[in-house]
């Protein structure tokens, strides 16, 4: 090993982490949610982890004809849909399930040519307003896409903007119910936050994404503390020198830290240039040889400082955990004003990433 930063990502925690959320719903189906890369785990390393879902949402039709030609026969799910009309030729191809969200989507499928009707996941703007149709349009649009020999099976689909809180389904599960009303329709509604916190949003499937991959849909790990998730990617690094600080003394750009009095610090090799957020402030927790401690000064793009006061045995290539089971990614992402998604999305392809 070269520069020793390196993410390592526990595939026997994603399949615990799919337990959890299987004993969450279990009268429900499960799309794994693999969007922006398996949310930066890489989705060739991951998908394999995942097999006993009973399907895979994401967003890019490239990503989606990959995990076909890897092998995967069941349901794949584009929750933005297609793009372009010209995209329907290869849904049709990989027998890939569109969203609806839009109305040049419903002509497109009605024009389309295709080998086999296509099943689709009709979208209810459930007060988010990001995408789909208002519930007072579902049931004319439902109506219209029931008849269109293109489409094969048909499902509700809407998100919420608000599942983190207690009350925060009510509006949109009323939105739903008018849009719904009337129609026989299998519906998925919930994703991570949904899936551990509001049963009655589970329906037919639910849609999980950052709770496969040990991290909370609140931003506070608290929340998720005894739900038996467990985190899957790990970022370390190692100490790769130290310094000796005097009271006064100033550490890295903008000498946004002083020293108060006699300071051992060791420095990391891990910066913003390997996805560690440059904007967390001294005093973000990290983990030096197993202890605690926390950063100092401005992270730098290829290195960051800690303080190891509370370990005074650690020196040069002392194991520093930067995220994963001892420094929770949402402890980091909080400090840094983000939530854990951000962070492990951002992990840069310069860091090697083993699988465990
Ligand atoms: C990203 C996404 C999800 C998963 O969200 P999490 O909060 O990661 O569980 C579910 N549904 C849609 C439409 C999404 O875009």
């Amino acid at each position: 090993m070269s520069r020793p930063v390196e993410a390592s990502i526990d595939l026997s925690a994603l399949r615990q982490n799919l337990n959890v959320v299987r004993r969450a719903a279990p009268e429900s189906r499960v799309w794994s949610v693999v969007k922006a890369d398996a949310y930066g785990h890489g989705l060739k390393r991951v998908w394999g982890a995942l097999r006993e879902t009973d399907g895979f949402a994401m967003l890019n039709l490239e990503d989606a004809i990959q995990l076909r030609e890897w092998g995967w026969k069941g349901p794949i799910l584009l929750l933005e849909g297609f793009f372009h009309a010209d995209e329907l030729e290869l849904f049709d191809k990989y027998r890939l399930t569109t969203s609806v969200h839009s109305n040049w989507q419903i002509k497109a499928i009605q024009d389309a040519r295709l080998n086999a009707p296509l099943d689709i996941y009709l979208k209810v703007n459930s007060g988010m307003n990001r995408l789909g149709f208002t519930p007072d349009r579902v049931s004319t649009v439902w109506q219209i896409l029931r008849k269109v020999p293109n489409v094969g099976a048909m499902t509700l689909m809407s998100h919420f903007a608000d599942a983190e809180k207690s009350e925060g389904v009510e509006r949109p599960m009323q939105r739903i119910e008018q849009a719904a009303e009337g129609l026989e329709c299998p519906r998925s509604l919930a994703n991570s936050a949904a899936t551990l916190w509001h049963p009655e949003t589970h329906y037919d499937w639910v849609r999980p994404g950052i709770i496969l991959y040990g991290a909370s849909p609140s931003g506070q790990w608290q929340d998720v503390a005894n739900s038996g998730i467990k985190p899957v990617m790990t970022l370390s690094s190692q100490i790769i020198a130290v310094q000796n600080l005097k009271p006064g003394d100033t550490v890295g750009y903008g000498s946004r830290y002083t020293a108060t009095q006699e300071q051992r610090i060791g420095i990391v090799a891990c910066g913003y240039a390997d996805g560690y957020p440059r904007i967390a402030p001294s005093g973000t927790p990290v983990m030096v040889d197993s202890v605690r401690t926390t950063t100092v000064g401005t992270v730098s793009m290829d290195m960051l400082a800690v303080d190891l006061t509370p370990c005074p045995n650690a020196g040069i290539g002392a194991p520093v955990e930067l995220w994963g089971n001892g420094i929770k990614i949402d402890d980091v992402a909080a400090c840094a004003g983000s939530v854990g998604y951000e962070l492990m999305c951002a992990l840069a392809p310069r860091v090697p990433v083993v699988t465990v």
